[in-house]
């Protein structure tokens, strides 16, 4: 029986992710998704400059650009048409290098995973194949899964299950998933426009509205989005009936001016998984973290699970396995995505109209007194490096270099030493390959703002440490070699 590198269950976003950051070092990789075809209706419909950088890293951004538009922010109005507040995303590059903010539809993003993936002649995708059962081992994972109506075994050194919010791997890994208090019924309603209708705004607008909250959303080309909370006692079957649908749509638009393209009712909920890893099994994306999609985060979380969870599991693989190494997965990020699921619970408060406008701590009000949000940027939980660094855990800006190439399309697999060139010619680190002034204008500088002599950047974009004297060089004992 073959032994693969890695198992991934399910092939949403977030194993498509992973399996192409895992694939970009080389290893043998097999995905299981239940699903016949790809999930070709529209979910997730916002992304932000972080995650563009880690499609980025995988190699896609220049075909599914063309398949995005530039976010222009949100307006909370209240039922009269009063603006509340206002949450502007600039439209400016960032430190990571792309704007902050993108709209997109889930199915053209899933498309280019996973052609991406066909490029790499180790990966292997089952599709129709249900994952039935887990079991770790010490050294390996064995796998059984039902194809064609036979159950058949694999096995390979570590497994993830992105198998979303019904996650069969966590259920094996028999970890808990904890409702964090908020659960909603809301209808979502997506539109193709038969011709562009100028009126509808571009941002998005959330209707803060106790008796009937609901969310409008421009999306790519002449999709629309509409969604709105319903109550328990409505009858669902009358809500997702055409007439119901199109009266709540009058203000809007007619039928004459849109058709429907799909309808369907969700259950907003807010939870997170207590364990993330058992032993060689570990869970990412909905399957480890609910959240409703109010801030448009939900994806964007598994794609954060996969990018900071990749380059650990390279790195054991490539030198060897360590469980406190791997353990710092879900201490790093669980609270970050705690931190989003709880800011998107009081946004969702706010559109129903229950919760004050105090959603982040930066709210500040303009000349005119109208209130304006910016984005959270929560850091890594504790785990790898020391929480005394201030530096520590700070996602590092996308740099360009002399030649051209920006510093994430040369290093990706593993950390990076950015210094000097007359520090970095002192020094060297097992395993851990250096750039330095000689390849980036103005990099001293740029340490200096750091309180830097040198940095060092794990392969997901983070810092890892601060160096300011030779002991610091030698203190990296927490990558396993
Ligand atoms: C209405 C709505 C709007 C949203 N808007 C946004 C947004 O704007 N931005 C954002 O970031 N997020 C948004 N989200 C959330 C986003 O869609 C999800 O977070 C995302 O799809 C989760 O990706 P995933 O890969 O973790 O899980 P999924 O997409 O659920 O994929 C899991 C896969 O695993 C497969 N699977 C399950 N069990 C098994 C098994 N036993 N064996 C084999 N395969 C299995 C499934 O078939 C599926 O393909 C939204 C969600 C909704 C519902």
């Amino acid at each position: 029986m073959k032994q693969y590198d890695v198992i991934i269950v399910g092939l949403g976003p977030t194993g498509g992710t992973l399996a192409n950051l895992l694939a970009l070092n080389g290893f043998s990789i097999l995905i299981l998704e239940r699903e016949k075809n790809l999930y070709a209706l529209p979910r997730a419909v916002h992304f932000d400059d972080e995650i563009m950088r880690v499609f980025q890293t995988i190699g896609i951004t220049k075909k599914f650009l063309k398949n995005t538009i530039i976010n222009k922010g949100t307006k909370f109005v209240n039922s009269e048409g009063k603006i509340l507040l206002d949450w502007p995303r600039p439209k400016a590059i960032t430190e990571n290098g792309w704007y902050p903010s993108y709209r997109f539809h889930q199915p053209d993003l899933e498309r280019h995973l996973r052609n991406r993936l066909k490029t790499f002649k180790k990966v292997r995708l089952l599709q129709n194949t249900e994952v039935i059962k887990i079991k770790n081992n010490k050294n390996f994972v064995d796998l059984f899964f039902k194809r064609k109506n036979k159950t058949q075994k694999v096995s390979s050194k570590y497994v993830i299950g992105c198998d979303g919010a019904r996650s069969t791997t966590r259920e094996q890994m028999g970890s808990v998933l904890d409702n964090l208090g908020f659960t909603q019924k809301w209808a979502v309603v997506d539109l193709i426009l038969r011709k562009n209708k100028n009126k509808l705004p571009d941002r998005t607008i959330q209707y803060s509205n106790s008796e009937r909250p609901a969310t409008y959303c421009r999306n790519v080309g002449k999709r629309r989005r509409w969604e709105f909370a319903i109550q328990d006692n409505e009858n669902e079957k009358e809500i997702l009936s055409d007439e119901y649908i199109w009266n709540f749509l009058k203000p809007w638009l007619n039928e004459k001016e849109a058709y429907l393209e799909r309808k369907a009712i969700y259950i907003f909920q807010s939870a997170i998984a207590r364990k993330w890893r058992k032993g060689r099994i570990f869970i990412a994306g909905d399957a480890a973290h609910l959240m409703p999609p109010f801030m448009g985060q939900g994806m964007c979380a598994g794609i954060r699970d996969a990018s900071n969870l990749a380059w650990k599991i390279s790195w054991c693989i490539n030198n060897k396995h360590d469980e406190k190494f791997l353990d710092t997965y879900q201490t790093e990020r669980f609270s970050n995505a705690k931190e989003y699921i709880e800011t998107t619970m009081r946004m969702g408060e706010f559109v129903n109209a229950v919760g004050s406008d105090n959603i982040t701590d930066n709210i500040s009000s303009g000349p005119d007194g109208t209130k304006s949000m910016q984005s959270i940027r929560p850091k890594l939980g504790i785990g790898l490096g020391s929480n005394k660094d201030k530096n520590r855990g700070k996602i590092f800006p996308q740099l360009k270099m002399k030649n051209g190439k920006t510093l994430d399309e040369k290093f990706s697999k593993s950390p990076l030493l950015l210094t000097s060139y007359k520090l970095a010619k002192k020094i060297s680190l097992k395993k851990i390959q250096s750039i330095t002034d000689k390849d980036i204008k103005g990099l001293n500088n740029l340490l200096k703002t750091y309180k830097a002599k040198a940095l060092i950047v794990r392969p997901d974009r983070f810092i890892l440490k601060t160096c300011n004297s030779v002991n610091d060089f030698n203190r990296i004992n927490y990558l396993p070699l």
